[in-house]
Order: structure tokens, then sequence, then C-alpha cells
């Protein structure tokens, strides 16, 4: 792969561009985005070799698609239109059903990868961009079997070599999950820092208080609406089940402080601590 093109480089369009330059010196990563004050930055953090447009993808040997997933749906048609019968098109959304639906009958959906990067920050933009960030994380890939095995293999042996492990999940399965590991994370940690700055308002010594306990939960709510109110939109069915299941249970444990039930609150945070073993698992 000596052409790389890379529409959307922020934090992960970004990250991927800085670990694969380094594995692949001889690459050149051309950059594409709406705005070209993105560019610019991209190209002064040298996150990119290259400015390019929708135009040059007909020079692709990889096309990597890291924009909002609302806008993934909507150009990813046309960027597969481009692409050479000898290049692939990989993105790198966060929900997989409508991405991979769009183009499921697409003429070329052969040069087309799905993927989810499991890896990330709060932080958004080219200046989110870091090295490493996929060093050790999965990568979800959907459908492999519809993506020409010589560009599957292509692709797949880029992100082993920085450091992921892949895993394959069919769409549905990777956006009901994703529902519970992510997407309830992110909300759960916006409507914690809501309520923390509604009651702000009255209480400003509330902030002196905010331990690291406080700004581990909420870091999440540092992470970009224009990123996640897609998100949401895309996986809306299976967010409404995870939130019903949460809200189950903080109207639960409400319910048993209202009763001074406290050996039942102990055992609700002592079973929970098993997820000290599973994130261990994990890591
Ligand atoms: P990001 O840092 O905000 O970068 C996204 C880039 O997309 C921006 O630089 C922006 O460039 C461009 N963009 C924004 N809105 C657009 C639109 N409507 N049309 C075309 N371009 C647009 O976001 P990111 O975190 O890298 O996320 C990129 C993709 O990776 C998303 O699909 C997301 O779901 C997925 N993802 C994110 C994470 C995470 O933790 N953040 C993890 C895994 C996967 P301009 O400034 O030029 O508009």
């Amino acid at each position: 792969m000596e052409n790389i093109y890379i529409i959307g480089i922020g934090l992960i369009g970004g990250s991927l561009a800085i670990d694969i330059k380094k594995n692949n010196p001889g690459v050149v990563i051309h950059g594409i985005s709406r705005k070209e004050a993105t560019l610019k930055e991209a190209l002064s953090l040298h996150l990119i070799d290259k400015k390019a447009t929708l135009e040059d993808i007909v020079n692709a040997d990889l096309v990597i698609v890291s924009i909002p997933v609302d806008a993934t749906v909507k150009l990813l048609p046309t960027v597969l239109d481009r692409i050479p019968d000898s290049g692939l098109v990989v993105d790198a959304g966060s929900t997989k059903l409508d991405i991979c639906k769009v183009i499921e009958n697409h003429p070329k959906r052969r040069n087309f990868l799905a993927m989810h990067p499991i890896a990330g920050t709060e932080h958004s933009g080219p200046s989110a961009a870091i090295s490493g960030l996929f060093k050790g994380k999965t990568n979800i890939v959907c459908e492999v079997e519809k993506t020409a095995f010589k560009l599957q293999e292509k692709a797949l042996k880029l992100f082993v070599d920085i450091g992921m492990r892949i895993r394959y999940m069919n769409p549905e399965a990777h956006d009901k999950h994703i529902a519970y590991m992510s997407h309830l994370s992110h909300i759960s940690s916006f409507m914690l820092g809501k309520t923390v700055i509604e009651k702000e308002k009255n209480e400003r010594d509330i902030f002196d208080m905010a331990g690291s306990g406080f700004a581990s939960t909420v870091r999440l709510a540092k992470s970009s609406p224009e990123m996640w109110t897609p998100i949401f939109k895309q996986n809306k069915a299976n967010v409404i089940e995870t939130l019903e299941e949460y809200i189950h249970n903080l109207k639960n444990f409400k319910e048993l402080m209202e009763k001074d039930d406290f050996e039942a609150i102990y055992n609700e945070m002592k079973n929970t601590n098993y997820i000290k073993q599973i994130l261990n698992g994990i890591a």
C-alpha cells in the first residue's frame, strides 16, 4: 500500500496516520477534510504528507473514512464509486449496521471493509491524534466475508502491525454490544456532568470537592456532540434498551436507600466489584 487517503484527520484518522506511517515509512498519507483549516493543521502536525480531494481517490490503495457516522453513510457510496479495482475502503465508525446497509448492493462492495477500532479518548480534531492509541486494543471487523480476500489480508496486516487484535462480528451484534460498552457509558457521563453543572448554579463550592473519582467518571462528558449525536441516532433502539435497564438499576438503588436497606446496597456494590475481574481479563 503506497497511497493511503484518510478522510477526516481527527482523533482516529490522525492517530491511524501516525502509527501506519511509523510502521510503513514509504507510504504517502493523503489527507481529505471538509475544512481547509483542519487540513492545514494536520499538515503542520505532520499527520499527513499531502492535502487531497475526493477526486484523487482514483489513485488510492487504501482509503480510511474517519468522519462522524452520519457523514460516513452519506459519503461512502461516492468514495466506493471512485476507488480503483485494486483499492480498499475501510471505515472507523462507531456504528456498523447503517454503514454496512448503505453499500450492501454497491457494485464495489468487495472493495469495502467495515471496522470499528475500539480505542479513543474524549478529545477530537487533529491535535487529539496520538501515537500508540491502538496498541493492545480490539478492532471489530464486520461482514469480512463480503470483502475481497486479498484486500482483507492487506488491511488486517496493517492493523495487526499497529498492535490491534481483530475480532469478527456481524453488524447487528456489534451495534447491540457497543450500546452497552460504549454508548451507555457516554450518556451516563454526560448526564452526571449535567446533574453537577445544574447543581453548581446554587452551590459553587461543589467543584472544590470534585476529586479524581468525579473527574474520571465525568471524563467522557467532554466528548464531541458532533460525533455522538449521529451515533445515538443510528443506534437509537439499542441505546434506548440500555437506558431502560440502567434507569431500572438507578431507581432500584434509590428505593433501597429510601427503605434504609443498606445491606442490599452493600451487596449491590459487592456484586458489581466483579467488574474488576472482567476488566483485568480484557487488559
Ligand atoms: P474527530 O476527532 O471529531 O474527527 C472527525 C473529523 O471529521 C473532523 O476532523 C472533521 O474535519 C470531520 N468531520 C466532522 N463532521 C463532518 C461532516 N459532517 N462531514 C464530513 N467531515 C466531517 O472524530 P473522531 O473521534 O476521530 O471520530 C471519527 C470516526 O471514528 C467517527 O465515525 C467515530 O464514530 C469513530 N470512532 C471514534 C472513537 C472515539 O473514541 N472518538 C473511537 C472509535 C471510532 P473538519 O474539521 O474538516 O470538518
